[in-house]
């Protein structure tokens, strides 16, 4: 076992209706510590059967009188606690994250604080959601009701397991829905903790259930499920548009949060040294497996020189650590799949002919890990596939435009994904017209990777639809009903 934790600490089991069950047919899989690579945990991993349990438990709790027709405030005071119990287990939940995916525990700890951030928010939320009047022709009053969907099946990626989790349960929850988490089969420990929580907080059993399995049995039987009202998805295009067709079979509401390759855009005119900090957490922090990354850096061809200097200087100075040291800045990637998929596009930017700067290879830690280095290429062409493809590690391709404003945007356009953008430059009329341009999301100005529970997040084009945090993503969990009366 790794890290010294023992197996009985960890999170391992299908929560459902209140209950730690292992899956009906037995079935489990190992968790690896990818900075040791040592299994850490055996867990349950649901089949069809535990699924169609959680949804019958869901929806027996949505349709009682114990959660949708609490009063809004009890709901909403009921997700608050939920967001103060993960405050209170915070160094316990930030260790889990990290054993589980390998991010800095200084990340992790960010991680949660946003989850429980966001809770409160919606849990601020619950009472202060309501209908409208509407003056119809006629003796009639006309008045609309938001009311609750029913069950939300919620499916989150590897990447953010507590955070993405804590952007759909907690709307869901905050509307009077009830919830069945899917988190990734590498990552599932904090999420079966936060369900766990739940019951402590005060939500009823069956209002917050989680089933950690393989994403072709459980999540696909999950979007499947006749029960569910829908699906609130964060992960891959790839399995994004496969949601999509098998949701037709039952017509139910999807939203999906998918991948990105963000455009970080840097004019000659921008305080550099500030550019150069935002493009390398734009693009190591989290290791890269972030889905707004700013994996593609464009630069102002006058800048380049200086930029890439700037950029060289600071990503040697980046030293993979053990993730769970406090001071560490680069965590190990979350599988050996990953780093070995994350190695591939570095090889196909070489034979591409892209230069690589600096970085290109695996990195162990204490001589173990998943880990890889910061890797920097210029020279890269937009037709280049490091230039297209989402790396999802620590890959920055670095590209020039010239042309001023119409050749950022046009770079910056040039992509199936929609999700981020980052834009440098001290000139604030150019940086807002830049921001009208530009066909993504969430544009940050002289900033990168701000997240904020009331400010909405998701994608253009490919990128998905829908939006988690912020009000908006209250919309996609209930649905307006128009009352008529006759008054006559
Ligand atoms: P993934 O798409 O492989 O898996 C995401 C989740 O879907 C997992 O829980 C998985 O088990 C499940 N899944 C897989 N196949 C399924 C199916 N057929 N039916 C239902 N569920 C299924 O993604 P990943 O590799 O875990 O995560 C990386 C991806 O997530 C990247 O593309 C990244 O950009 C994206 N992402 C997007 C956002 C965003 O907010 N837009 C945030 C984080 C990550």
């Amino acid at each position: 076992m790794g890290a010294g934790v023992a197996t009985e600490t960890l999170p391992t089991r299908l929560f459902i209706n209140g209950e730690q069950l292992d899956a009906a047919e037995g079935r489990t899989h190992d968790v690896i510590n990818p900075a040791t690579e040592e299994v850490i945990a055996s867990v349950a991993a649901a089949g069809e059967e535990d699924v169609d349990r959680a949804v019958r438990s869901a929806r027996a709790t949505f349709e009682s009188d114990k959660w949708r027709k609490l009063s809004a405030r009890q709901r909403g005071e009921a997700v608050w606690r939920l967001g103060e119990l993960i405050l209170k287990n915070k160094e316990e939940l930030a260790r889990l994250e990290t054993l589980n995916n390998g991010k800095p525990v200084f990340e992790s700890m960010i991680d949660v604080r946003l989850a429980a951030a966001t809770y409160k928010y919606y849990g601020g939320w619950a009472d202060k959601i309501h209908g409208e009047t509407i003056p119809v022709d006629g003796p009639f009053l006309n008045y609309t009701l938001r009311e609750p969907l029913g069950v939300v099946g919620a499916i989150v990626p590897w990447n953010f397991p507590i955070s993405l989790a804590a952007w759909k349960v907690a709307p869901a929850l905050a509307c009077g829905n009830t919830v069945v988490l899917k988190p990734a089969e590498l990552t599932p420990f904090t999420a079966i903790r936060m369900a766990e929580l739940a019951i402590e907080a005060g939500l009823p059993p069956g209002a917050f259930n989680c089933i950690p399995g393989p994403g072709s049995v459980a999540g696909s039987a999950l979007v499947k499920h006749s029960d569910v009202d829908k699906i609130a998805f964060t992960g891959s295009t790839e399995v994004g548009k496969q949601i999509m067709r098998d949701a037709a079979g039952t017509v139910k509401k999807i939203s999906l949060e998918l991948g990105g390759k963000s455009p970080n855009i840097v004019y000659a005119d921008a305080d550099l040294d500030a550019a150069a900090r935002g493009a390398l957490t734009g693009i190591f922090y989290g290791k890269g497996e972030v889905c707004a990354a700013g994996s593609r850096l464009l630069v102002e061809d006058s800048a380049a020189e200086e930029m890439r200097t700037r950029i060289l200087e600071r990503a040697k100075k980046m030293v993979a650590g053990d993730p769970l040291d406090p001071k560490t800045r680069l965590g190990a990637l979350v599988s050996k799949r990953q780093m070995e998929r994350v190695l591939g596009y570095i090889e196909s930017g070489k034979s591409e002919g892209a230069t690589l700067l600096s970085g290109g290879a695996r990195t162990p830690v204490n001589g173990k890990g998943y880990f890889v280095q910061p890797t920097v290429f210029e020279g890269v062409d937009r037709e280049m596939t490091i230039a297209r493809e989402e790396i999802f590690g620590p890959v920055l391709a670095m590209m020039t435009f010239s042309d001023g404003m119409t050749g950022a945007t046009e770079l910056a356009n040039a992509t199936i994904y929609g999700l981020a953008a980052g834009i440098w430059t001290r000139d604030i009329k150019k940086a807002l017209r830049t921001a009208r341009e530009i066909r993504a999301g969430t544009v940050w100005i002289n900033t990168y990777n701000m997240y904020d529970a009331a400010s909405p997040f998701g994608g253009f084009k490919q990128s998905g639809f829908g939006r988690d945090l912020g009000v908006h993503a209250l919309e996609g969990y209930t649905q307006v009903k128009s009352v008529w009366v006759d008054l006559s």
